[in-house]
Order: structure tokens, then C-alpha cells, then sequence
């Protein structure tokens, strides 16, 4: 049980030593070695059990959610420092995300309308 997030939806897989963590510093605790930094972290929600991957180069606010249930996980939100990140920015990936950004915004906006 993880004391560091509280209620954490997810499990991550530390691409070092294989094991499953609800968060970094729980890996820090057991292990003698830190968490090595991946661009693909893969991770197992704990509401539909299901496992999946996040390109943590490209990540998103839709990336937020499981793939497959919807579970709102957050994780990085509530870590700022997990240790998990990219070194350098990518500017295309940055337009890309800004792009995306405006597009979720336009569509909030429209289903307010609706709603
Ligand atoms: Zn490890
Ligand atoms: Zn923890
Ligand atoms: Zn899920």
C-alpha cells in the first residue's frame, strides 16, 4: 500500500528491475538503485486491472485516463518530482501538444453550450 500518493489508481513498472510500484518513491524505499528514466513507462490501472503503455515524452491531459476504463489516475500531477521525465524538449512535440490543447478547450466549451 502505497503511502506517498494518496489513492493511487495506478501501478508503474520500474523499467529497472521489472517490479510493480504505485509510485517511485515506494521503488526508492525497497531498492538499492534508483528508478532508471524510460520514455515508455508501463502501467497497470487498479480499477479494470487492465496493463498499459504511456509515451511519457508526449504526455497529454487525455493521457490522464486509463485507456480502457476511463479511471482518472493522475499520477504525475500528484509527484512533480518523481524522477520520471525527458531530458530535452522536442519543439514538435510542444506545437503538436498545443494544438491538441486547443482543440480539448473548444470542445469543453461546446458540450457547455449543449449541456
Ligand atoms: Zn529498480
Ligand atoms: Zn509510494
Ligand atoms: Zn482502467
Amino acid at each position: 500500500m502505497c503511502k506517498h500518493i494518496l489513492n493511487a489508481q495506478v501501478s508503474i513498472r520500474a523499467p529497472c528491475c521489472q517490479k510493480w510500484y504505485d509510485c517511485p518513491e515506494c521503488h526508492q524505499e525497497v531498492s538499492d538503485h534508483n528508478l532508471r528514466k524510460t520514455v515508455e513507462m508501463v502501467m497497470a490501472c487498479k480499477k479494470c486491472k487492465k496493463v498499459f503503455r504511456k509515451d511519457m515524452s508526449n504526455y497529454e491531459e487525455e493521457d490522464e485516463y486509463c485507456p480502457n476504463c476511463d479511471n482518472h489516475y493522475v499520477i504525475e500531477a500528484k509527484t512533480p518530482q518523481m524522477g520520471i521525465g525527458i531530458e530535452g524538449d522536442d519543439p514538435r512535440l510542444v506545437k503538436d501538444f498545443r494544438k491538441k490543447q486547443a482543440q480539448i478547450v473548444e470542445e469543453d466549451f461546446m458540450s457547455d453550450r449543449l449541456g
